[in-house]
């Protein structure tokens, strides 16, 4: 399997102003990310809002320059690339945002969004681009008529199609998509979803979903890693997370998320208070105010990630939640 994409303690840090005469603080929006992710699979990232996803879908997408580490893009290292490399770079990596409105054109017909990047990156024909346009269109279900439309004329799903079929155009290598059918009603996301997934396996594109979602997650994801307050909180095979999460919040998440057939033997485990400020994060553990389970030491030491059966946690007592264990 080839990797595709390579993160290694990837951080993003901002400077904000306390106020005048108050100097600056530093928002460590993330910190310590590591992942590999090969051709044809897909890294979901969960989280609370603030959580730092977004930040680190900027950082993949080449939007921002990540403060320290490293991200490499098909083996080719980002940090320091010349002009011309990026460039490349941009290509292989590309974006579906939330809002398939607001990443739209809406003065712009939709045959020319779609082949606008192949006009600036390839030198194709202008016939040799309409056939490319048009097939991509039938790929995501979309009519030929629909070439000359506006993005107004067509409801939220399609719109959501196009963006997927502009993002797609290049057949990039890693495709970042940020809550890609949260905006959709629930009866049109299933299709989305298919679409998405029917598309990776036929150009083997590599997938960071970002979602909140967790029965979203669950359908699309390889790997998923949860991370709270900017750090990785859990990080492994989606059946390892969601048959035996080990991380509190994980374990959080997942009782909170409704199933079919609910387990009533299974105590719900509730997330107290709200996600700290950032400013100010808490010392040690950043969850050990909203955890059941913290005690003395998750106040003062910092869990490191750490290998725990088959998966990477940030939790002290991360073996004691292993089924069989007391927890
Ligand atoms: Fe909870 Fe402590 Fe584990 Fe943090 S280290 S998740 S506070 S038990």
């Amino acid at each position: 399997m080839t990797v595709v994409l390579t993160a290694r303690d990837l951080t993003r840090h901002y400077e904000v102003s306390r106020g005048l005469f108050k100097g600056h603080a530093l928002v460590r929006a993330l910190n310590g990310v590591s992942f590999e992710l090969e051709a044809g699979k897909t890294l979901a990232v969960v989280g609370e809002s603030g959580c730092g996803k977004s930040t680190l879908a900027r950082a993949l997408t080449l939007i921002e320059e990540p403060s320290s580490g490293s991200l490499k893009i098909a083996g080719q290292e980002v940090t320091g690339a010349s002009k011309a490399e990026l460039k490349q770079l941009r290509r292989d990596v590309q974006m579906v945002f939330q809002s398939p409105y607001a990443s739209l054109n809406p003065r712009q017909k939709v045959g020319d969004q779609l082949g606008e990047p192949l006009l600036i990156n390839t030198n194709l024909s202008r016939t040799e681009r309409r056939e490319k346009v048009q097939a991509m269109m039938q790929q995501v279900g979309l009519r030929p008529e629909h070439y000359h439309r506006y993005p107004h004329m067509f409801s939220g799903g399609q719109r959501q199609r196009i963006a997927l079929a502009r993002a797609m155009m290049l057949q990039p290598k890693v495709l970042v998509a940020d809550e890609p059918t949260s905006a959709l009603d629930v009866s049109i996301q299933a299709q989305v979803l298919n679409l998405f997934m029917d598309l990776q396996q036929q150009f083997n594109t590599a997938y960071v979903f970002i979602s909140h979602n967790l029965s979203v997650v669950r359908h699309v994801a390889d790997t998923v890693l949860v991370m709270y307050l900017g750090r990785p909180a859990e990080m492994g095979p989606k059946e390892e997370i969601y048959n035996r999460p080990l991380h509190p919040y994980t374990r959080a998440l997942l009782s909170a998320t409704p199933t079919i057939h609910p387990d009533p033997l299974k105590p719900k485990i509730k997330i107290i208070g709200e996600l700290p400020n950032p400013l100010n994060p808490p010392t040690g553990c950043a969850f050990h105010k909203r955890c059941p389970y913290a005690t003395e030491r998750c106040v003062t030491d910092e869990p490191a990630l750490r290998l725990v059966d088959n998966r990477q946690v940030a939790c002290h007592y991360a073996e004691q939640f292993i089924e069989g264990n007391t927890a």
